[in-house]
């Protein structure tokens, strides 16, 4: 790690819906932007017949290939097939999920072949985009990041996080807590005046979390978690769109529910119009030919879509006061509220959480989507040893979200870690053996708050064996439970009684990925990386070779001062239909293919295109279509006098 440590460290905040990705540089934060100008992206992966897409590119397309098109990885990333929230989830995606050996695999079609993929390597698509989103930006290469977590994400599922990181070539400095980060964003951390309790309240697009912090001397302590995992922007789509729904069916009495492409376009202008309403009262949405040729045109009211959500949004309370509850806090203890995700732009939610805080104001002065990116790009800089004034030592203590343990005699958890100890953490418990020469004990890690093992998560098994045959209760066992800054956990067991030492590692049965496993991912993932290059280039070429037609069709019928004979402008002109009819046929052509054409049409062309320009001025150069229309309409709808 430490020799990677030179060269830029990014912070990415992986969201379940979008993506965002920070460096701190100059002195100051700065949210990059992607190829599209947005400063987050959909956090989505598509697969079709010849190309993979990420982000903008694979939201976009969803309507047509909703079957391939992934999103939510988020969901399953670090679980297991049958965990109850992947089950209930499954039903709800139109691509498929398959049990592999007990962990959840996303089926695509991708180039005509089946394929299916971890949970990690389509986050790991997520991460190589913003990765290259970064490199854009920068102009050099990036491999240092801090990922961000949910507070609630267990060890087996932070642990999945940074793998897909390893797998899209990146080095996870550390996973930090989302809520963490966006306090950091805030400098809360900095603040003096002792011990202040922090509120983040995080509205995205599928979920919503709230966390209740206690920070003092930098130290970052998760007092409660609550929250709704199917509650977020894009529920409140769902209400618009439905709504339009009906407001189609009685102007043109047609059912436009059934069409999933329609349903489809009319979600995401409803989500545009969504954006406008959080800063414009009122917000049009326009589609053409949406559903049997009908144009639709309407637009819809900031106090609708209110009332359209009301109940939605009133919802948002409940988990502020249950974190409130559970961290045995009244609201008047709160110092700070934050307000994170996009969803909490919507003015509505914000009047709801100010009210209920008696007029407090909120943090709300970075971007809210934003701010989990702002807070794990000052930490990123932080790790890497940025010495700047405005990035300060920053100790950063998280806590463990659930309690640690090991079963013993009657299935009865027995903790070793506790909820909410501060990590990075070593704790140490003394166990010993239930029968008479017993001379192996089977460990079995869990994690969770209930007394009986059954009611917790399992993480994982290990067997010690060789401990020297004495009467139960004789045999001295030490077990260790080390959990590092990341909040991963190794545990160990020492057989004491005999001195000797056996090392144990826990058996990769949890949602984990081998290092083998992990392996071949990251060769894969170099793969479909090299395959999308590929990609791009040929699009390139076969672009360069449609606009060099186009240019030389109208170049020589612009010839104005005739300097081509008939013959010269029909040899052209002939030979551009011919390409252009040839690429027609022939879109799926490799980039040798366009090349080899335009070299053909080049040797063509040129010598004629020379002559043209050889004359008295030659060919002025030549405008693209847009920016002579700007400059026609400056003319006649600018100032009343000459522009040039
Ligand atoms: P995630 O939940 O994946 O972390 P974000 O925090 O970026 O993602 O939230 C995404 C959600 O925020 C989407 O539903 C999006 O429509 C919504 N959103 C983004 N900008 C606005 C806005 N100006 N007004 C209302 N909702 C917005
Ligand atoms: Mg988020």
């Amino acid at each position: 790690m430490a020799n990677e440590s030179n060269g830029p460290a990014v912070g990415i905040d992986l969201g379940t819906t979008y993506s965002c990705v920070g460096i701190f540089q100059h002195g100051k934060v700065e949210i990059i932007a992607n190829d599209q100008g947005h400063r987050t992206t959909p956090s989505y992966v598509a697969f079709n017949e010849s190309e993979r897409l990420i982000g903008d590119a694979a939201k976009n397309q969803v309507a047509m290939n909703p079957s391939n098109t992934v999103f939510d990885a988020k969901r399953l990333i670090g679980r297991r097939f049958d965990d109850h929230v992947v089950q209930s989830d499954v039903k709800l995606w139109p691509f498929e999920v398959i049990d592999v050996d007990g962990r959840p695999k996303v089926k695509v079609e991708y180039k005509s072949e089946t394929k299916a993929f971890y949970p990690e390597e389509i986050s790991s698509m997520v991460l190589t985009k913003m990765k290259e989103i970064s490199e854009a930006y920068l102009g050099k290469s990036v491999t240092n990041v801090v990922i961000t977590v949910p507070a609630y994400f267990n060890d087996s599922q932070r642990q999945a996080t940074k793998d897909a990181g390893t797998i899209a070539g990146l080095n996870v400095l550390r996973t930090i807590n989302e809520p963490t980060a966006a306090a950091i964003a805030y400098g809360l951390d900095k603040k003096g005046g002792g011990e202040r309790n922090v509120l983040i309240f995080d509205l995205g697009g599928g979920t919503f979390d709230v966390s209740l912090l206690v920070i003092e001397n930098g130290i970052f302590e998760v007092r409660s978690t609550a929250g709704d995992t199917h509650l977020g922007g894009e529920d409140f789509d769902n209400r618009m769109v439905t709504h339009l729904m009906k407001q189609f069916k009685t102007r043109y009495h047609k059912d436009i529910g059934k069409n999933r492409r329609a349903v489809s376009r009319l979600h995401t202008a409803c989500e545009r119009a969504k954006r406008t309403l959080s800063s414009s009262t009122q917000a049009s949405i326009e589609i053409d030919s949406l559903f049997d040729g009908i144009d639709f045109y309407t637009s819809i009211t900031r106090a609708r879509f209110e009332e359209l959500n009301a109940d939605l949004f009133q919802m948002t309370l409940e988990p502020v006061k249950k974190s409130l509850r559970d961290a045995k806090m009244d609201k008047s203890q709160v110092h700070e509220i934050v307000l994170v995700g996009g969803s909490t732009r919507i003015p509505k939610i914000q009047k709801l959480l100010q009210e209920f805080f008696i007029g407090k104001e909120l943090n709300k002065s970075i971007n809210p989507d934003e701010a989990v990116a702002y807070g794990a790009a000052v930490q990123a800089a932080v790790l890497c040893g940025d010495t700047s004034n405005n990035v300060q030592d920053l100790l950063l203590l998280d806590v463990a979200p659930l309690s640690l343990g090991v079963e013993t005699e009657g299935g009865v958890m027995n903790m070793v870690v506790k909820r909410n100890s501060t990590i990075p953490t070593k704790q140490r418990t003394p166990f010993t053996t239930c029968w008479d020469n017993q001379n192996e004990v089977l460990f079995k890690v869990y994690e969770g708050e209930r007394a009986m093992t059954k009611d917790n998560n399992l993480l994982g098994e290990f067997l010690l064996s060789g401990i020297q045959p004495a009467p139960q209760n004789v045999p001295h066992i030490d077990v260790t439970f080390d959990i590092d800054a990341n909040g991963i956990l190794n545990v160990s067991a020492v057989d004491t009684s005999t001195g000797s030492e056996s090392k144990i590692t826990i058996a990769n049965d949890k949602g984990r990925l081998s290092k083998d496993d992990i392996e071949r991912m990251v060769n894969d993932a170099e793969r479909y990386k090299a395959e999308d290059d590929k990609q791009r280039e040929r699009v390139i070429a076969m672009n360069s070779l449609e606009s060099y037609c186009f240019n030389m069709k109208s170049t020589v019928k612009d010839d104005k001062m005739d300097k081509l004979s008939k013959d010269e402008q029909k040899t052209v002109l002939d030979k551009c239909n011919e390409v252009l009819s040839w690429l027609d046929r022939n879109q799926t052509a490799e980039k040798d293919g366009f090349e080899h054409q335009q070299k053909d049409i080049e040797k063509v062309c040129a010598p004629i295109i020379k002559k043209m320009n050889l004359g008295a001025g030659g060919v002025p150069p030549r405008l693209p279509r847009d920016s002579q229309r700007s400059r026609g309409s400056q003319q006649s709808s600018g100032p009343a006098f000459e522009v040039d």
